[in-house]
């Protein structure tokens, strides 16, 4: 894994606001073994059916989401795709 540790994850609680989006280790209290989940940023980490608020977050991996990224924001003009259909006619 290349994940750089710094001293220890940070954990998150049910009902706090997701800080990044990615993949994020839920631990269960007893019932259940930790998994992976998808969190995208500004969602809630929501509680758990069993154990409630007893679940807790930490960040695996941040993976930015698609309409978060600063070049995947998607065409806000009609220019940009203008922009792009000509760039595609110059390569064939
Ligand atoms: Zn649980």
């Amino acid at each position: 894994m290349m994940t750089p540790h710094k001293d220890r994850p940070q954990f998150y609680r049910p009902g706090q606001a997701v800080p990044v989006s990615g993949i994020y280790i839920a631990v269960h209290y007893q019932h259940r073994a930790q998994h992976e989940v998808v969190a995208i940023r500004g969602e809630e980490f929501p509680p758990c059916r069993v154990c409630k608020e007893e679940v807790r977050f930490y960040v695996a991996r941040s993976v930015p989401h698609m309409t978060h990224d600063f070049d995947l924001t998607g065409p806000s003009s009609e220019l940009t795709n203008e922009r792009a259909k000509a760039a595609k006619k110059g390569e064939q």
